[in-house]
C-alpha cells in the first residue's frame, strides 16, 4: 500500500502538517507529488495537495483519497520545495503557498478533460469505447477503475492524449478550422490516390505531407501558403483524402498585433562589458545574484534580450520580471518582437482564461521564455537559465496579501535551485539591494551612460511656495506653463505626472469645515468625478457625493485636493489648443484602453499626456522633451521609512522620460520643499550621493538595511479587545527574542480602523534573529482558531514595504 501526505485546502485547524491518505491501489500507478486530489475530511471532502508519497504511515486507519484532479502534477517538485520555504519564510500556510503558484483558472471550478492528441485507434480498445468517435471525454466520465486509469495514464505519457481545463470563461476557447491528412493519404503514394491533372490538388496533399508531420493545419494557413481556394481544400475533404477538424487556438491577447522583428543593435561598449560577466556565469552555470544600475536609457532591456538569447540557445528557460504597470505594449513587444512564439505573457489584465492559457504553454514546454508581473517568478519551467527582475527597487514585488512574498527572494531562492544567475536592473536600485551589491553579496554591474551619449535632462525646480505669494493659485508654475506653450509650438510631446499616493480630492465644507468619512475605516473618502460618488480606497463603501452638508446643511460642499481630472480642466483652459490624453485609473479601466492611449500618444495624436503612477515608467517616445512632475513632496509625509527613497526614485523616473531620442529634454519639477535631499539629488542626476545620505538617516532611525523590519498588525471589532491581545503578543515577543532586538508598540496603526476593525500594530527590528519565522509562526497558530472564527485579524509582514 502506499500513502500521499496531503495538504488540505481547510482554514481552521493545525493546518501547516500534513494528512496522510491511502493511495487507493486503482489510483497508485498516477498519484505524484504536486497533484491536486479530493481527499476526505471529517464529515466533507475537499481539495488538497500531494506533498509526498510515501510507503508507510503511523496513522491508523487512514482513509484514501477519493479523487485526483489532476492527472499531471500542476506543481513541480521544485515549486513544492519553494512552497515549504515561503511558508515559513512569510508566516503564511502551506496550502496558500501552493495556491498562489498555479493560475486562478484551475484554483477555481473547472472542467477537466481529457482530449484526443491523435487518432482513436492509436488507444487502446477500453480507451476507444470511451471516446467512440469524439475527440474530448470529461474526467468525470473516466471510470476511477485501475485499469483504466493506468491506460489512461500511459497514453499521457505518449501524448496521445493530454488533459486541459476547460475554464468557464466570458472568453469562450476559440477553435479554428483546420485540416489533415486522412490515414489513406498518409500510407501511399500520392498519384495513387489523385489524378495527376489536378495540380492544385496535389500541391496541397504533398505540401501536407511535407509540413505537418500528421498533424492538422489551419486552413487558412494552407490557403495562404499555397495561394489555393478553399474550394480546392473542400473538393479535397469531399473525396475524404483530408480530413476537416476544429483546432482549439489559444486566447492569444495579442493575436491581432504584428510584431515587427525587434532589431538587434550592435551593443555599445559599455554593454559589452555588463553582458560580459552574465554570460560567464550562464556558462559556468553559477548562481551569481548581479545589481545592474543603468540610467533610463541606457540600455539595460537590450542587455536582458542577449543574455536570454543565449539561455535559449542552451535549450533552457528565462522569466523576466517587469512592475505591472511598466508590463506595457512597447515592453512586450521588444520580448515578442526578438523571440517571437517562444514568449509567453503573463499579467493581471488578461482574463482568468487568458491567464491560464500562457500558464500551460508553460507548463507544456511550447516557450521558454515568460514575462509577466510579479507572480510569473512561479512559472512552473523546470530547466531555468536566468532570472531578470526589471526595475527591482518597484514596491508591487512584494504582494501584500499572503504570502506576503517578494518576487526578489522567491527569484534569488530559484536561481541558487537551479544554480543561474539572476539579474536585477534598476536606474535607482533599491537601497537595500545596492547596499547588499556595496558588500559584495550582489555582484554590481553599471551603465552610467545613456546609449546614444544623449545627456541626462537637465531639471528646474520651482517653489510653488514663491508662486502662490506671487498669486498664482493654479497647479501649473510659470515657467512649466511657458514650456508646455513652448512645446505646443514646436509640435514636441510633454509628459505631466501627478503623484496620486497620499494625495486625494476630498470632500470638505466651506462653512463648517466637514469633511466625508468612511463609516467603517478612519480614512477620508474619495471623490470620483466620473459617477459623481465618494468611495473608500480601503473597503470600497461609496455613495453619492451629498449636494448639502449633511452636517450644518449648507451647499457650499466642494471637493479639494488635485485629481488628473481637476488637472485636466485647466489645462484646456490655460492651453485650449492642446491635446491631452488623460491616463489613469478611470480613464484605463476598460481593458486595452491603456495600450489603445499610448499607442495614440506615440502615433502623436496628443500633445499632453497627464497621468498618474502608470506614466512613470516604460513609456520611451522619441518626442517627449518636457517631463512635468506637478507635487514632487506628496510622498514624502507618508508615515513610510521610505518615502525619500520612494520621492527620488520617482522623480528619477518621470525624468527619465524626457529627451530619449535626438532631441534634448528638460524636466520641471515643483514642490513645496525644494531643499529637501531627495529633491535636490533628482535634480542633479546624483544616485550615489542621494544613497549615502540616506543610508544615515537609516542608520539613525534604526531601519534597513542596518536592521530588518516585521510587522504585526492585530485587528478587531472591539478595541478592548485588541488592545489586550497586542500587549500580550507583544510582551511574548519581547520575552522570547533576544536583547538586542526592539520591539516597539503595540501601538495604534497609522489608519486605525479599516472595515469596522481596531488596528494596533508592534514593529519588530532586529539584526540577527535565527529563531523569529518559528516564534511568528507560532503566535500565528496560536490565533489560528480565533481568525478561522472570523473574530481577530492578525496579519504578519516580513520586511513590510507598507505601514499603513
Ligand atoms: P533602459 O532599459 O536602460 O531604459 P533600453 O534598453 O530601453 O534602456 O534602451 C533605450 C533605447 O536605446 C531603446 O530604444 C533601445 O532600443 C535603444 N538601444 C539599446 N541598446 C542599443 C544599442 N546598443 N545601439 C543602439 N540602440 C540601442
Ligand atoms: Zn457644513
Ligand atoms: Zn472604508
Amino acid at each position: 500500500m502506499m500513502y500521499a501526505r496531503v495538504i488540505v485546502d481547510v482554514a481552521a485547524g493545525q493546518i501547516n502538517k500534513p494528512f496522510d491518505y491511502a493511495i487507493p491501489d486503482e489510483l497508485s500507478h498516477l498519484i505524484r507529488p504536486g497533484m491536486r486530489v479530493i481527499v476526505p475530511f471529517g464529515p466533507r471532502k475537499i481539495q488538497g495537495f500531494v506533498w509526498k508519497v510515501a510507503e508507510s504511515t503511523d496513522v491508523p486507519n487512514v482513509k484514501p483519497i477519493a479523487d485526483v484532479l489532476d492527472p499531471h502534477p500542476v506543481l513541480t517538485s521544485e515549486l513544492l520545495e519553494l512552497g515549504e520555504w515561503l511558508a515559513k519564510e512569510t508566516v503564511c500556510f502551506l496550502i496558500t503557498a501552493f495556491q498562489s503558484m498555479i493560475p486562478a483558472a484551475i484554483r477555481a471550478k473547472s472542467k477537466k478533460i481529457l482530449q484526443l492528441n491523435s487518432e482513436n485507434d492509436q488507444l487502446p480498445p477500453v480507451l476507444q469505447v470511451l471516446f467512440q468517435g469524439k475527440h474530448k471525454v470529461e474526467w468525470d466520465k473516466v471510470p476511477k477503475e485501475k485499469g483504466t486509469l493506468s491506460l489512461v495514464k500511459q497514453a499521457l505519457e505518449k501524448n496521445i492524449m493530454e488533459v486541459v481545463y476547460e475554464v468557464k470563461d466570458k472568453t469562450r476557447k476559440k477553435t479554428i478550422p483546420a485540416v489533415k491528412l486522412s490515414r489513406e493519404v498518409r500510407d501511399q503514394s500520392l498519384l495513387d490516390v489523385l489524378d495527376s491533372r489536378a495540380k492544385k490538388q496535389y500541391a496541397v496533399l504533398d505540401y501536407m505531407r511535407n509540413h505537418s508531420d500528421g498533424k492538422s493545419v489551419p486552413i487558412q494557413r494552407v490557403m495562404e501558403d499555397l495561394a489555393v481556394t478553399r474550394q480546392v481544400i473542400r473538393t479535397l475533404i469531399q473525396k475524404n483524402l483530408l480530413i476537416e477538424e476544429e483546432l482549439e487556438s489559444y486566447r492569444d491577447p495579442y493575436e491581432n498585433r504584428e510584431f515587427h522583428t525587434f532589431p538587434r543593435p550592435a551593443l555599445t561598449e559599455g554593454q559589452t562589458n555588463v553582458l560580459e560577466p552574465i554570460v560567464q556565469s550562464l556558462e559556468k552555470k553559477e548562481h551569481v545574484p548581479f545589481l545592474l544600475r543603468g540610467v533610463t536609457g541606457s540600455g539595460k532591456t537590450e542587455i536582458y534580450l542577449r543574455a536570454i538569447e543565449r539561455v535559449i540557445k542552451t535549450g533552457k528557460e528565462a522569466i523576466v520580471l517587469v512592475p505591472e504597470i511598466s508590463l506595457t505594449p512597447q515592453m512586450v513587444e521588444r520580448f515578442k518582437g526578438r523571440f517571437g512564439s517562444k514568449v509567453a505573457v503573463l499579467h493581471s489584465a488578461l482574463s482568468s482564461g487568458e491567464k491560464y492559457d500562457e500558464w500551460r504553454k508553460i507548463h507544456r514546454k511550447e516557450v521558454q521564455v515568460a514575462v509577466g508581473a510579479r507572480s510569473a517568478v512561479f512559472a512552473p519551467f523546470e530547466n531555468l537559465g536566468l532570472l531578470i527582475i526589471d526595475e527591482e527597487h518597484e514596491g508591487s514585488y512584494k504582494q501584500e496579501d499572503h504570502p506576503r512574498y517578494h518576487a526578489r527572494q522567491v527569484a534569488l531562492w530559484r536561481g541558487k535551485y537551479h544554480g543561474c544567475p539572476v539579474i536585477m536592473g534598476s536606474a535607482t536600485p533599491s537601497l537595500e539591494s545596492y547596499a547588499r551589491a556595496k558588500r559584495g553579496v550582489y555582484r554590481l554591474l553599471e551603465l552610467p551612460e545613456r546609449v546614444n551619449n544623449t545627456a541626462l535632462p537637465p531639471v528646474h525646480i520651482t517653489d510653488m511656495r514663491t508662486e502662490l505669494k506671487k498669486g498664482n493659485r493654479s497647479v501649473f508654475s510659470e515657467i512649466l506653463l511657458e514650456k508646455l506653450k513652448d512645446r505646443l509650438q514646436k509640435n514636441e510631446q510633454s509628459v505631466l505626472f501627478l503623484n496620486r499616493r497620499g494625495y486625494s480630492t476630498f470632500i470638505m465644507c466651506r462653512d463648517c469645515g466637514y469633511t466625508a468619512e468612511c463609516p467603517h475605516c478612519e480614512i477620508t473618502l474619495t471623490y470620483h468625478h466620473n459617477d459623481r460618488k465618494i468611495k473608500c480606497h480601503y473597503c470600497g463603501y461609496e455613495e453619492i457625493l451629498p449636494s448639502l452638508c449633511p452636517e450644518c446643511h449648507s451647499d457650499q460642499i466642494r471637493f479639494f485636493g488635485t485629481g488628473t481630472q481637476k488637472v485636466e480642466q485647466e489645462l484646456t483652459k490655460l492651453l485650449p489648443e492642446a491635446r491631452v490624453i488623460r491616463m489613469d485609473v478611470d480613464t484605463t479601466s476598460r481593458k486595452g484602453s491603456h495600450e489603445k492611449l499610448l499607442t495614440s500618444f506615440g502615433r502623436g495624436e496628443a500633445d499632453i499626456l497627464l497621468g498618474t503612477q502608470m506614466i512613470a515608467k516604460g513609456l520611451d517616445f522619441p518626442k517627449i522633451t518636457l517631463a512635468g512632475i506637478l507635487a514632487a513632496d506628496t510622498m514624502l509625509h507618508l508615515p513610510d521609512f521610505r518615502a525619500s527613497e520612494r520621492t527620488f526614485q520617482l522623480l528619477t523616473q518621470v525624468s527619465g522620460r524626457a529627451g530619449r531620442d535626438k532631441l534634448a529634454g528638460e524636466v520641471v519639477i515643483q514642490t513645496y520643499t525644494p531643499d529637501h535631499y531627495s529633491i535636490q539629488y533628482a535634480k542633479h542626476h546624483d544616485y550615489e550621493a542621494f544613497m549615502l545620505e540616506e543610508m544615515g538617516q537609516r542608520k539613525q532611525g534604526g531601519y534597513p538595511p542596518y536592521y530588518y523590519l516585521a510587522l504585526v498588525t492585530i485587528a478587531h471589532e472591539d478595541v478592548v479587545q485588541v488592545m489586550k491581545t497586542a500587549e500580550k503578543i507583544a510582551s511574548y515577543l519581547k520575552n522570547s527574542l533576544s536583547p538586542e532586538t526592539k520591539v516597539l508598540g503595540p501601538t495604534v496603526s497609522p489608519i486605525a480602523r479599516i472595515k469596522d476593525r481596531y488596528r494596533y500594530q508592534c514593529m519588530i527590528k532586529y539584526r540577527n534573529e535565527p529563531n523569529l519565522t518559528d516564534i511568528l509562526n507560532q503566535i500565528a497558530a496560536r490565533y489560528q482558531k480565533e481568525m478561522a472564527a472570523d473574530k481577530f485579524f492578525i496579519s504578519i509582514d516580513m520586511n513590510p514595504q507598507m505601514f499603513m
